[in-house]
């Protein structure tokens, strides 16, 4: 008989699991139980579901490196006990959120699937339902015995993209989030149509790694027409700040002005690493494509190439806690580590 798989289901909080408070009309997040009680659906899955929550679940604004530790720990401490990870997650942030968890498991065996929803689960027109079933039916998928996804997914309105591509792009729509640069893993119809080309996959020999030591000296600061001298040295100037994400324009292009390049070196200088990723939606960074971003790779910008800034900064987080030198660290940005970039041959 072929073995159930069994999941874990992570609740953190976030719409999925919200209820209007009586007095303010406010949502507010509400006990783990009642979610269940919305889904008796659940029992019906060909799999079995633990379910655990945040003992404070939060709406993702409020998400920081303490809690992606407390999540991370959460995946890590239950690794071998489960074939697959369903992590229940505010929208907002759920991008910062499937970056980071992509860079903390280096050689992932088994998937982790984010979901959520745009109306809580409560709501008659909920999305909530429809993501949360796919996303466990996902992290379920095995074939040959083996799960099918072995990375960080976030599954959302009939898509399951790889996390660190992804960007929220709508606060309306039910499809909230979008993968430009790469694309869908798995697309939900009447069956599930796997794009096996598009998965990530490691040696099945590698040994899972669990990275927590994140750094949260960092920033994104992304330019403008205007922007001036004071304000920008300002920003940059905190003390303790070791690495920034520019948002630049187009294909990595910024302002030629002089203080701007001389403070781009100073910042180098000081051995802040700086990032330089587009604020384009889609394609990617192209430094010495103009004279403009030439310039920015003589002084030494580390090239972002087609990432996201939610995975930009994740990567930086990550990287700086591995304690790398300059060279090594500017290597290792530029290389695909987790499928985050596209690297042309
Ligand atoms: N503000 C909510 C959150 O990110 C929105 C959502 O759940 O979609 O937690």
């Amino acid at each position: 008989m072929k073995k159930q798989a069994r999941i874990l289901l992570i609740y953190t909080g976030g719409t999925i699991g919200m209820a209007k408070d009586v007095n303010t009309g406010a949502l507010v997040p509400f006990d783990f139980d009642q979610l269940l009680v919305h889904i008796p659906e659940l029992r019906l899955l060909d799999c079995e579901v633990v379910s655990v929550s945040f003992e404070n679940p939060i709406d993702s604004s409020d998400m920081n490196l303490q809690h992606y530790r407390v999540l991370g720990d959460c995946i890590y401490n239950a690794y071998q006990e489960y074939d697959g990870f369903v992590v229940l997650h505010g929208s907002d942030t759920m991008s910062y959120t499937a970056s980071i968890l992509s860079f903390m498991f280096e050689n992932l065996a088994k998937p982790i699937i984010l979901t959520g929803s745009q109306l809580p689960i409560g709501d008659l027109r909920t999305d909530a339902k429809e993501n949360l079933i796919t996303a466990i039916q996902i992290a379920a998928l095995q074939e040959v015995g083996r799960p099918v996804v072995t990375e960080v997914g976030l599954y959302f309105e009939y898509k399951l993209m790889r996390g660190n591509r992804t960007t929220k792009i709508n606060a309306e729509h039910f499809e909230a989030f979008k993968s430009y640069n790469y694309p869908d893993l798995i697309t939900s119809g009447v069956h599930l149509q796997i794009n096996h080309d598009a998965l990530w996959s490691v040696d099945s020999k590698s040994v899972m790694k669990y990275h927590k030591n994140f750094d949260e000296n960092v920033m994104i600061v992304k330019i403008f027409p205007g922007l001036n001298e004071r304000m920008f040295r300002s920003m940059v100037s905190a003390s303790g700040l070791r690495g920034v994400v520019l948002e630049t324009y187009g294909a990595g292009n910024a302002t030629t002005q002089q203080w701007f390049l001389e403070l781009m070196k100073e910042l180098i200088l000081r051995g802040v690493h700086v990032v330089n990723v587009t604020q384009c939606a889609v394609g990617s960074v192209v430094m010495g494509q103009y004279e403009t971003s030439a310039m920015l790779k003589n002084i030494g910008l580390i090239d972002g190439k087609d990432s996201t800034t939610e995975s930009a900064l994740a990567k930086l987080m990550y990287l700086l806690g591995e304690n790398l030198d300059a060279k090594t660290f500017k290597i290792k940005f530029e290389t695909s580590l987790r499928g985050e970039i596209t690297e042309k041959s």
